[in-house]
């Protein structure tokens, strides 16, 4: 048999075409797709012996970096000690991990695995619609989410999920979610102040709570910064405003961290930018770098407690046989040890301010509207004129992604800002970054974009 190495780039790439559908790339009969075969620190190298900076880890969650010995020691020795048990009971490796992301999350927490980042917050629509329908309010079912926002795959994620072009060939979705606008201060109306507008955005939360019937309004899902929708960082006074509005009419605020968590936006969790005690917080990604699949659904013990019954009604039927594997849980462990250990978070807050001030005078550039950054996470938002903001249009933006490759680098778009257009170059690299692998980034891409005017 054919062991993997030995076979051609050539002939992989015919395998390739014939027998994988790739997630969400549109099928290119021109161009082969890039086979990746070895991966360390930033860097990933294809099977043609090419060699990239992956500025994106891979989709946002890379955090520790590629071929760390640590995460593969500790696979293994979980595999030897044991492989596989469910979380219908327990397994030390869940155990420890759920109390360790108690510390990160510096509170009262208590936290049901799963295996993907859409899968956690399926868990969270079912925990919240449960938790009212016990508390005694059965009719609240409905969430609210924001227009750009991306929040998964699966049925209820996408419904969850603001982004059209995404959804609108999976229609009808589930019923009751609603959505609101982002609060993207860069196209915020003229004569706003980005005070203002966030508030305003914030209060379309309340007006839709108090439209729709606010004795129906269960829950309310948010990325602390939208991430997939272009880096939409909102102001403080928006998160503490949607937290008090939540409070005041008894619906749970969901956070969704699947990207901002594990260290990206320069704390821990993203929410701890906005000094917001969340309700329910959703993980995946970063958890284990990326290493094995993870993600969490943590619950705060309050909402918990309504759970704690042995009636039938009381009891959570949920369950996915893998969520909590504990080879995915020694691993997470050994991430958040390693991540610990080489202040990681720290790094990706340094990174980042080095980055913002590396990249300021990229805003006198004609086709840079907008910078944005928080943490080792930045959106450059590109358009046609800085004064009709139009977005710049897809030759553009993708003649900059591919140069980028063609030197080495890996970077993303994403952005949604019309019809499903994506014109903001996104940047989250590996918190490890070396010193070297930054000035790299920051060389090749302003190299880049200066070379590219409209
Ligand atoms: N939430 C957010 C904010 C995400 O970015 C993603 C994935 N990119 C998800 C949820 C879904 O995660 P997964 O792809 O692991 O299902």
């Amino acid at each position: 048999m054919e062991t993997i190495t030995n076979i051609s780039s050539k002939t992989l790439s015919e395998k390739d075409r014939k027998y994988l559908w790739h997630h969400i790339s549109p099928y290119n009969a021109k161009a082969d797709s890039m086979v990746v075969s070895k991966a360390d620190g930033a860097w990933i190298t294809d099977n043609k012996g090419n060699k990239y900076l992956d500025a994106m880890s891979g989709l946002w969650c890379v955090n520790a970096g590629y071929g760390r010995e640590e995460m593969a020691q500790a696979a293994y020795e979980q595999i030897k000690k044991m492989s596989f048990y469910p979380l219908t009971q327990s397994h030390e490796p869940a155990i420890l991990l759920a109390e360790k992301l108690n510390e990160w999350l510096d509170d009262d927490y208590v936290i049901f695995f799963s295996n993907s980042g859409s899968d956690a917050n399926e868990v969270a629509f079912k925990i919240t619609r449960q938790y009212h329908g016990q508390n005694g309010e059965p009719d609240r079912y409905k969430f609210i989410s924001r227009y750009r926002a991306y929040h998964g795959s699966s049925m209820g994620a996408l419904s969850a999920t603001g982004q059209s072009q995404r959804k609108y060939k999976y229609e009808p979705l589930v019923s009751g979610f609603l959505h609101v606008r982002p609060p993207d201060s860069y196209r915020r109306p003229e004569g706003q102040s980005i005070e203002e507008f966030n508030l305003h955005c914030a209060q379309d939360i309340e007006q839709k709570i108090i439209w729709e019937g606010k004795e129906t309004i269960a829950g309310v899902i948010m990325e602390p910064v939208i991430t997939g929708g272009g880096i939409i960082i909102p102001h403080q006074l928006y998160m503490k405003k949607i937290e008090e509005i939540c409070n005041k009419y008894g619906v749970l605020l969901i956070i969704d961290e699947v990207i901002c968590g594990f260290g990206r936006t320069g704390k821990k969790f993203g929410f701890q930018n906005f000094g917001i005690k969340p309700d329910i917080v959703t993980m995946a990604k970063g958890i284990t770098s990326g290493y094995m699949p993870l993600s969490a659904t943590a619950v705060k013990k309050s909402i918990y407690e309504k759970f704690k019954t042995s009636s039938e009604y009381g009891h959570f039927r949920h369950v996915n046989t893998f969520g909590g594997n504990p080879v995915s849980c020694a691993v997470a462990l050994a991430n958040l040890e390693l991540m610990e250990k080489e202040n990681l978070t720290e790094r990706s807050r340094t990174l980042g301010e080095r980055l913002a001030k590396e990249m300021e005078d990229l805003n006198s550039h004609p086709n840079v509207g907008d910078i944005r950054s928080i943490g080792f996470l930045m959106g450059i938002e590109l358009v046609k004129d800085k004064d009709s903001k139009e977005p710049a249009p897809p030759s553009y933006i993708g003649s900059i992604i591919s140069e980028c490759k063609a030197n080495g680098l890996i970077i993303g778009k994403n952005g949604d800002t019309v019809d499903g257009y994506n014109n903001i170059l996104t940047l989250s690299p590996p918190l490890s970054c070396t010193d070297e692998d930054f000035t790299f980034i920051v060389s090749l891409l302003k190299k880049v974009l200066k070379a590219h005017h409209l």
